[in-house]
């Protein structure tokens, strides 16, 4: 939007306080916000001043969106994640107010170059990885498709670790994102909301005998409000993320006080501000902390009394309350907020149990993302009890009464409620969380086809035959504003000249590029625009670690968490071979490749970080081996972020997807490759199976077992060692590991990696795999030398990629979940704003 026309829009009566012209309001905010000289500008500042300016553009058209909310007394969906990953804001909000060309003009002007000011910026890490990015591409769809909702999460004050490498070995740093302040959040530190811990439930009855409930003392932990902005694409319809920041409460520890042991009193109110201190670095991988569930109690009972209020203004009846709101549960972190809506419902505002569950249940909704067993939470029944002893309560009332309904409906089946309980006792009882949030919930959704297929036939089958029809599926998405607008300019300009820009906010328009596979001249620049984006990430591979690397290459990439069943060990194993394939005989001519790793290890997950440190050795050894040169080239970029894979993905040639079958829910990584011209090499697992149905099975290399294969390998005995036995090649691999070809100085170093493969059972099958994918990576060097056939497979990759824009996605989960319309498409006229 151009500023005449944002001046225009906003009418007499709310004037913005923007002035006509972008530097001008650049310097007024270097001057009046940031305190500093405009005659000394530095680029920090100048980042700053740009980030307020572009803010201030957004906000009148987010009171707008607020209020045609309001006014159409439209549903609304509240999407509750522990994590969202937004990374950078600056260019995402400058695309969406079509304003990057006036602001790199602009800048340019003051002396600065904007791609740098870009670099100024910390990304948001708030979350681990696939998940919460998967949250921030929804909120940009809910945005971009005029969806009243909300994200709602907590604002850390440390995302993310920032991954060092020290030796070869992971080093974690702590994250202070926010340090210098951060220009995006707005914070309502007078919008103070009351979140209560431990205490006791007290009960009265009254005349007609009917039992009323009290949650009373314990402690109270205030939460704040801050909001950040969202902003759809184009036109004027702005949302927000609410994340909650916990501050002490006034009252804290008043005895303490009065006893006279003040400095004690400020410490607990110190302590207190903790819950929203860091992020938990694991990822899919439950470590049943207290203050974990402290955090999840803390935005769910925050984020319901917010949705209780706004929906109090409407006065309307409790029972209506799903017409008004969907509350989509991401993941089962925030699964405790149906024992609280119960308990808002009943204790609150006086309904009955039998009243208020179905409100429940219509009004929430959960996305499983994980079937590995030690990712699903459960929580010690103890733990919950003392510190929610009313939630603990509830949940147990939930319980009795579904059990005894599957008892009721399926007596024949004697074994049946122990499967499904809310609650398993194995020694210690614990809840599990998957169940209450299937129970609570009306729809439960998988995120691939493949995934949803797995929940249903195994991982919840008895829930699928409890509640039939409550199990579904929604394949994840990926937004291409940030993942190929913003990521990749040069190939996103090669599109627009070629099929104007409407893929933007209409992805299935990539159709439109298959015809040009067959044109040589298109074909021409669109490996240029490749080789000029793989140049870009060469200069950014020698800024960050100092190694040259040859844009020439084959890029082969796996950028992703390190996770044993992600298999970066598989990758690593190829490498080994391939390299000892060169050093038997190095007058061969090979394909020469460029083998790329980033990706950060939870700081408790050893086999993980020994895998980095395994991959840096190798790369150590490849790269100063004189008989390599020019044929193959390993690393390890540090501190993989948002910001990174938006350099690392537009430079893909080859994309690494090669979990075990059957693990990765869907995977969103190999959707942002596949769109940006990357082929995928990967097993038949997640997202990866509608990958290859939409770009064609030879358009992508598929190898390796079939989920159902691993199973019925796993159930018939696997036996890694006779894969060993009987592949001289694989042999040599992992014994060059074992006897410390890659360590001399300690070489034992890498036992435990061999160990985990040979004598410890393998369990992600990579020997089973190894063949076959060291076949396909052939294939893959024969494609590559096929310059013209490569390139219309890169096309086609990127050309049929619209399934998986997340505004399919949301629009699926709009339709078939929330029944929730698009809001009117939002005027930003004068008459509504009075
Ligand atoms: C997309 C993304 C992920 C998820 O990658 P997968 O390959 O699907 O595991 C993780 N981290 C970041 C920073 C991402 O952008």
């Amino acid at each position: 939007m151009d500023d005449k026309h944002h001046q225009n829009s906003i009418g007499g009566r709310e004037a913005c306080l923007c002035d006509r012209t972008l530097e001008k309001d650049i310097q007024r905010h270097m001057r009046f916000t940031m305190g500093r000289d405009p005659a000394k500008p530095n680029r920090h500042a100048c980042f700053m001043g740009l980030a307020y300016s572009v803010r201030d553009r957004l906000m009148d058209r987010w009171f707008h969106t607020q209020r045609s909310q309001y006014d159409t007394l439209a549903k609304r969906v509240y999407f509750l994640s522990l994590e969202f990953l937004p990374g950078r804001f600056l260019m995402n909000y400058l695309i969406s107010l079509k304003m990057v060309d006036e602001a790199r003009r602009t800048v340019e002007k003051m002396g600065f170059d904007l791609d740098e000011l870009e670099e100024e910026e910390w990304d948001a890490g708030l979350g681990n990885g696939g998940l919460g990015r998967l949250a921030s591409c929804y909120m940009d769809s809910l945005a971009c498709l005029d969806f009243p909702g909300y994200g709602y999460g907590i604002r850390y004050d440390y995302g993310i670790f920032h991954q060092t490498m020290e030796n070869g070995w992971q080093r974690e740093q702590c994250d202070n994102w926010a340090r210098k302040g951060t220009p995006w959040e707005i914070r309502r530190g007078e919008f103070l909301i009351p979140v209560r811990f431990y205490g006791h439930t007290e009960t009265r009855t009254d005349a007609n005998g009917r039992q009323y409930y009290r949650w009373v003392d314990g402690e109270v932990v205030m939460a704040m409000a801050c909001d950040i902005l969202v902003p759809g694409y184009g036109d004027g319809f702005v949302t927000n993320m609410r994340l909650w920041r916990a501050q002490s409460s006034r009252e804290f520890n008043l005895d303490e006080f009065n006893q006279g042991d003040y400095i004690g009193a400020v410490e607990a109110k110190v302590l207190s501000e903790n819950i929203s201190g860091v992020l938990y670095p694991s990822d899919e991988m439950e470590q049943g902390r207290e203050l974990r569930l402290k955090q999840q109690y803390f935005f769910v009972a925050a984020t319901l009394a917010d949705i209780m209020r706004r929906f109090k203004k409407l006065n309307r009846n409790f029972s209506e309350l799903p017409d008004f709101v969907a509350i989509q549960l991401n993941d089962t972190h925030p699964a405790i907020a149906i024992p609280e809506l119960m308990r808002l419902l009943m204790d609150g505002e006086g309904m009955a149990w039998d009243d208020a569950w179905p409100v429940c249940e219509k009004t929430f909704a959960y996305t499983n993302h994980t079937i590995l067993p030690e990712a699903l939470e459960t929580w010690p029944v103890d733990l919950i009890r003392r510190l929610l002893p009313r939630h603990m309560e509830i949940i147990f009332e939930i319980n009795r009464r579904f059990l005894n309904e599957v008892r009721t409906r399926q007596p024949s089946d004697s074994s049946l409620p122990g499967r499904v309980s809310l609650i398993t006792d194995s020694g210690q009882q614990r809840v599990r969380m998957s169940h209450l949030a299937i129970v609570g919930s009306h729809t439960v959704n998988g995120v691939a086809e493949l995934h949803s297929k797995i929940i249903r036939e195994d991982l919840f089958r008895d829930f699928d035959t409890v509640f039939p029809g409550r199990l579904a599926n929604v394949t994840n998405g990926i937004t291409p504003r940030r993942w190929l607008a913003q990521a990749n300019p040069l190939l996103a300009r090669l599109i627009n000249e070629t099929i104007g820009p409407e893929w933007i906010t209409d992805l299935d328009r990539l159709r439109e590029l298959e015809p040009l596979a067959d044109d040589a001249a298109f074909r021409r620049r669109w490996m240029e625009t490749k080789r000029d984006n793989k140049k870009r990430l060469a200069r950014y591979v020698l800024r960050k670690i100092g190694l040259g690397i040859d844009p020439d290459t084959l890029f082969s990439v796996q950028v992703k968490r390190i996770h044993e069943y992600k298999r970066q060990l598989l990758n690593v194993l190829h490498v080994i071979t391939r390299f000892h394939r060169i050093k038997a005989a190095p007058g061969l001519p090979v394909v020469p490749r460029t083998t790329i790793f980033a990706g950060k290890a939870a700081p408790a997950y050893h086999q993980a970080k020994l895998i980095i440190r395994l991959v840096n050795a190798v790369a150590e050894k490849i790269n100063n081996d004189p008989d390599i040169q020019g044929k193959l080239r390993v690393l390890f970029l540090p501190n993989y972020c948002v910001s990174q894979a938006e350099k690392i993905i537009p430079a893909a040639d080859l994309s690494e997807q090669i979990s075990t079958a059957g693990m990765e829910a869907s995977g969103t990584g190999n959707m942002k490759m596949s769109l940006n011209g990357a082929l995928t090499i990967g097993t038949l697992d997640g997202a990866n199976v509608e990958i290859m149905e939409e770009v064609g099975r030879e358009n992508i290399f598929i190898f390796g077992l079939t989920a159902g294969q691993v199973t019925t390998l796993r159930n018939g005995g696997y036996h890694p060692g006779t894969y060993y036995d009987g592949d001289a090649e694989l042999k040599q691999a992992l014994d060059s590991i074992s006897r410390g070809d890659f360590s001399p100085e300690d070489p034992h170093l890498f036992a435990p990696v061999v160990d985990s493969l040979l004598h410890q059972g393998d369990y992600y099958m990579l020997l089973a795999d190894y063949r076959d994918y060291l076949t396909a990576q052939e294939s893959v060097d024969n494609a590559f030398q096929d310059k013209e056939e490569w390139a219309r497979k890169s096309i086609l990759n990127t050309a049929r990629m619209g399934k998986f824009s997340s505004d399919r996605s949301v629009r699926e989960y709009a339709d078939r979940i929330w029944e929730l319309k698009p809001l009117p498409a939002v005027e930003l006229g004068e008459e509504s704003l009075g």
